[in-house]
């Protein structure tokens, strides 16, 4: 059994348990990549992800699933792959037969990312999926093709043309392993050349004890930068799983600032006088920390993104409070009218409203 350790490795794969959203706060149930696990390497001991090293068999296939970037494989990079991929003259077709480990290491932002920034269609070679010894009950190649359907989703809902295709047939290997190796060797080209400072990012992205928001959200925003001038809309009114949108509620909001301190990538974050909350939606990863943690339950989902404000990582003040002194205890809480009284204050008098006519009346 392994150890609770910061970073637990199994040769080349590795877990680091101070990004798990489960390590950030204690209540958080994600179970992403023990769902996913084909082995069931993953467990929870003392309400904290472990990984068993020795029953990883390093097939990749959570890493794209971790919304915070905690799973991690040395021999494949998924960001600096995506980032590398519009160098490509022939488009590499994404096959864990020659190009890529299994297709679960990339998320819907990589495969975004990838049609996006290329300008084509990005195909993936899903002839295997079926049969693989790790396709348990068919878990690891539902959640591939949910996020390529995603990814189509977005792609169509900002009216995109490109999308991620899938081959469904095996073809000739010779011919097709040839056709995959070329495009991979230009992938790896592209990589060492016109794309190191991208790759120094990746791999330096991890080391900045102060870069909390996943890179693979950042090359997604990047991408939405270079498309966002040419589309013709911006702001959609529903909902996609690719960005999420909050509102927190003035009246029951009492600005304790619980949600901007366990917020996992700061996409909530107080104004500098603390006297109200912003929020960036392009760095919410949907985790859902901060709705679980508000006990008087004011943040709540919210339809509806806008890609210039995700792309240019603009933020919006949703509350903001004029900080008074309480009356009766002193202390600063946010005023939202009448007598200047701080909520402890008011239901602590009003609980003990009895007590207080009798202490009168004495
Ligand atoms: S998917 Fe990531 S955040 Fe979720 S439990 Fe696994 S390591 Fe933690
Ligand atoms: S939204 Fe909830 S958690 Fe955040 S400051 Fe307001 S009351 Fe506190
Ligand atoms: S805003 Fe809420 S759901 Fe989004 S990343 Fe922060 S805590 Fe998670």
């Amino acid at each position: 059994m392994g150890n609770i350790n910061f970073v637990q490795k199994s040769n080349l794969f590795s877990y680091t348990a101070t990004r798990c959203l489960r390590n950030e706060y204690y209540h958080n149930d994600c179970t992403l990549c023990i769902d996913i696990c084909p082995k069931g390497a993953f467990h929870i001991v003392r309400n904290k992800l472990t990984l068993f090293e020795n029953e990883c068999v390093e097939c990749a296939g959570c890493i794209g699933s971790c919304p915070t970037e905690a799973l991690e494989i040395e021999s494949f990079d998924p960001n600096a792959y995506a980032a590398a991929y519009q160098h490509s003259e022939e488009t590499p077709i994404l096959s864990c037969k020659v190009t890529t480990p299994c297709l679960g290491v990339f998320d819907v932002e990589h495969f975004t990312v990838m049609a996006l920034r290329s300008g084509k269609n990005v195909t993936c070679d899903m002839s295997h999926c079926s049969g693989c010894v790790l396709n348990t009950n068919g878990v690891l190649e539902g959640s591939i093709r949910e996020k390529i359907e995603e990814t189509n989703r977005f792609l169509e809902t900002i009216q995109s043309p490109h999308r991620i295709e899938s081959i469904e047939e095996k073809e000739e290997e010779s011919g097709r392993r040839a056709l995959f190796r070329k495009g991979f060797e230009k992938v790896k080209e592209s990589l060492s050349e016109s794309s190191a400072s991208l790759v120094s990012m990746t791999t330096a992205h991890h080391k900045l004890p102060d870069q909390k928001m996943p890179l693979k959200r950042i090359l997604l925003k990047n991408s939405l930068k270079e498309i966002v001038t040419e589309l013709e809309i911006t702001q959609f009114p529903e909902s996609t799983p690719l960005f999420f949108n909050k509102q927190i509620n003035f009246d029951t909001c009492t600005n304790c600032g619980e949600c901007t301190q366990f917020c996992p990538t700061d996409a909530l974050f107080p104004t500098s006088d603390k006297q109200g909350i912003y929020f960036s939606q392009g760095k919410c990863i949907g985790c859902g920390i901060c709705e679980d943690i508000c006990k008087p339950k004011a943040i709540t989902a919210k339809e509806g993104f806008d890609l210039v404000s995700i792309a240019y990582e603009r933020s919006e003040q949703l509350v903001h409070y004029e900080m008074v002194t309480c009356h009766e205890c002193r202390c600063p809480y946010p005023y939202k009218g009448g007598d200047p009284v701080c909520d402890r204050c008011a239901s602590f008098m009003k609980s003990n409203a009895n007590m207080f006519t009798l202490a009168r009346d004495l």
